[in-house]
């Protein structure tokens, strides 16, 4: 951490709290955007005096905006282990646009369903409901997928699913899931896979693997915001030949080949994905961030990462009255992310998180992390609270909701950085709260 710190914007930063003293900030929020990488910054400031709208231009910033920003899409191949011959890269703001757009392209016929998982995040659960028939797989008590009721699925479904979509690793318990196993399973039935790696790119490598290679990946999506770049930028890696076939889904400059008063022509992948002037500076630091990746090393990063998780999950597990869902066992980091979702005994979780926010400067993130279902399975919240809490919400009422805590690590967290969070937690079950919260019934904030 000491050599990677340096490497990250504003991870130095002392914040106010309550009792008036500035303390050093903590971000222990790191699966919902981590910072950015000073190279990252320093590529996008050397670019800033270049940059000019691609592809139509003739002039030397034009060419050059386009050479560099043909060059990204290499740089994501190559770390995806892509291959350029059959895949190319889609890029478009985030994770959600990205897989909305691949679930409105793949159009099933009516008896075809797209598989995906109760453990998703919303934004690889709700477009598959939106546009398409969707299955289910189950996960296990602890939130793990269940690979017996994933093949069951397959098996049962044999030649109507055309698309399994899960998650690379889970942004609530952090569980990575077995992707390749899932693609054989998935490919011996038909089945595309389709890899939502907005968790897992941060903390592991991405590797599609070759066409051949029954275990491959046929579509990989993941956004920068996440593996410290700035915000805009999110890759799509897609089988070129999928992307030929039907149309667009945003029209506009840059899609077509011909345009004439009653007909259009659009053009190949990827230009016919990315409708309008793209965003050159995004590409770039996207790409930037992955070199750094690899300068970094991913080995030192996931020994790291493990090595936070391992004695984060030990001392959380000797604080009375606290719960952890999916895996607390410190032994169990190899299959799993930084990501640790827990709840204090008696203590609401908004309270726990404005509590660590305004006194302890520790920014973590609390409620159900866009993964309403998966949390409430691991909250075991009945229909019947299900219900209560719903019609609370209709009414206006967002005091009681159910939900959680969740620290996830990024590359620069430190093990001390962790004694500070332990001894935040304990001084909250000790009652050492300096400040008087009350709770805005109408926005739910303390
Ligand atoms: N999938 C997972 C697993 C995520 O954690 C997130 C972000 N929290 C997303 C998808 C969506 O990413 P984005 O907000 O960048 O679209």
């Amino acid at each position: 951490a000491e050599k990677i710190r340096p490497l990250i914007i504003g991870c130095e930063q002392k914040v106010p709290t309550l009792s008036g003293e500035m303390k050093p900030y903590i971000n222990f929020d790191n699966a919902a955007s981590t910072p950015s990488f000073k190279p990252v910054l320093e590529a996008i400031n050397q670019f800033m005096p270049w940059y000019s709208s691609i592809h139509r231009g003739a002039g030397f910033k034009s060419q050059l905006s386009t050479l560099v920003y043909d060059k990204t899409r290499e740089i994501v191949l190559q770390y995806c282990k892509a291959e350029p011959q059959f895949h190319t890269v889609v890029y478009g703001k985030n994770t959600t646009e990205l897989v909305n757009k691949v679930s409105k392209r793949l159009m099933t016929a009516d008896d075809e369903f797209v598989l995906t998982t109760r453990m998703e995040h919303h934004s690889n659960d709700l477009p598959w409901r939106y546009h398409q028939k969707a299955l289910f797989v189950e996960v296990d008590e602890k939130g793990r997928l269940d690979l017996e009721d994933l093949r069951r699925k397959l098996k049962a479904y044999k030649g109507k699913i055309k698309l399994l979509a899960m998650t690379g690793a889970s942004n609530v318990t952090g569980y990575i899931n077995p992707i390749y196993q899932a693609a054989q399973m998935a490919h011996e039935y038909g089945a595309q896979i389709l890899v939502d790696a907005a968790q897992l790119a941060p903390h592991r490598p991405l590797d599609m693997k070759a066409q051949d290679d029954p275990q491959h990946i046929d579509f990989l999506v993941f956004s920068g915001h996440k593996i410290y770049a700035p915000f805009g930028q999110g890759a799509l890696i897609a089988d070129i030949a999928f992307l030929e076939q039907g149309m667009p889904d945003q029209v506009g400059g840059g899609v077509i080949d011909i345009v004439d008063n009653d007909y259009a022509y659009w053009t190949s992948p990827p230009d016919k994905d990315e409708a309008g002037t793209p965003n050159v500076v995004g590409a770039l630091a996207l790409a930037r961030a992955l070199q750094v990746f690899q300068e970094i090393g991913l080995d030192v990063i996931v020994e790291h990462e493990k090595e936070l998780t391992r004695y984060a999950l030990q001392k959380m597990k000797e604080i009375p009255g606290i719960t952890i869902y999916g895996s607390d066992d410190p032994q169990e980091v190899d299959d799993r992310l930084g990501v640790i979702t827990f709840n204090l005994d008696g203590y609401y979780h908004a309270f726990v998180s404005a509590v660590l926010t305004y006194e302890h400067a520790i920014g973590v993130r609390n409620g159900c992390f866009c993964a309403h279902p998966y949390l409430k399975r691991l909250l075991k919240v009945t229909p019947e609270q299900n219900a209560a809490f719903e019609q609370r919400l209709k009414e206006g009422d967002h005091s009681d909701i159910p939900g959680a805590i969740r620290m996830s690590f990024g590359i620069y967290n430190t093990k001390q950085e962790i004694d500070r969070f332990i001894q935040a937690l304990k001084d909250i079950k000790n009652n050492k709260i300096a400040g008087l919260y009350r709770q805005n019934k109408a926005t739910g904030e303390f």
